[in-house]
């Protein structure tokens, strides 16, 4: 695959052109493996290239992710966190998604692309926040999260996971206002402060998103996260 959008959209990011390779390939995996199972509705190769790989580029110059930990929570085929470990080497990335099936493909994909610092994990959120051996409490210093849940229910699934003094990053829609006022008070149960909210368009097209990047500013309270039933039963 070759694609002018794609170059033209991370130049207009300030990314090195020259990962667009690396990107189409692991999109190519993406979409043939599509065709097997259910991955994307995405499936136009233009689109997929705008509304995921660009989509999730579009973070890149909004922070620091030079040599960072970061955990991509329900990742799904590997967005956000593929494209930016692609565009950010740097990066130690933790793929983790619920679905075995989802995570086998992502272990085929590093594999085939020869990607390292990249390890992908076939596990619940909620209980992939227990304390250390179980789990990787406070273990990351950036967790990132698209299309995954609410926001008050994503927040416990992830700020649990983030270090002190790290980032959550919801990836939502720019009209996600009463979203994000429903979840203020669980933010704050959480230890989470809202860093700031940036609305981005993403390049090549007119759809404008948003990202909503909450500071850990206190330890989680060791109830939380709690079984998944109750997060959504109750949320905070
Ligand atoms: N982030 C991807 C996929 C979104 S689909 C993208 O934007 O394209 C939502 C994914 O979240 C699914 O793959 C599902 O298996 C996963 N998921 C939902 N709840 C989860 C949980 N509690 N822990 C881990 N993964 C979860």
């Amino acid at each position: 695959m070759k694609s002018a959008v794609l170059t033209d959209g991370l130049t207009a990011l300030r990314i090195d052109p020259a990962h667009a390779d690396t990107l189409l390939a692991y999109l190519q995996c993406v979409l043939d493996k599509n065709t097997v199972m259910n991955l994307t509705a995405i499936t136009d190769p233009d689109e997929a290239v705008k509304l995921h790989l660009l989509d999730c580029a579009a973070l890149i110059p909004q922070y620091e992710f030079a040599g960072k930990s970061v955990i991509d929570v329900g990742c799904g085929a590997g967005f956000p966190g593929m494209p930016l470990r692609i565009c950010e080497p740097s990066i130690r990335l933790t793929l983790l998604d619920a679905t075995e099936k989802k995570i086998a493909f992502l272990k085929e994909t590093v594999d085939a692309l020869k990607l390292e610092n990249i390890t992908c994990i076939h596990a619940r959120a909620e209980e992939y926040a227990a304390v250390p051996p179980k789990g990787m409490r406070e273990s990351f210093d950036v967790a990132v999260s698209r299309a995954v849940a609410r926001l008050n229910i994503l927040a416990e699934l992830c700020l649990p996971l983030v270090k002190m003094k790290g980032m959550f990053c919801a990836m939502k829609s720019a009209g996600s206002d009463e979203e994000i006022n429903e979840a203020k008070s669980a933010i704050q149960k959480l230890g989470g402060r809202i860093a700031h909210v940036e609305d981005y368009t993403v390049p090549g097209t007119d759809v404008m998103h948003r990202a909503v990047w909450v500071e850990k500013v206190s330890a989680a309270p060791g109830m939380y996260p709690r079984r998944f039933a109750k997060i959504k039963q109750l949320p905070l």
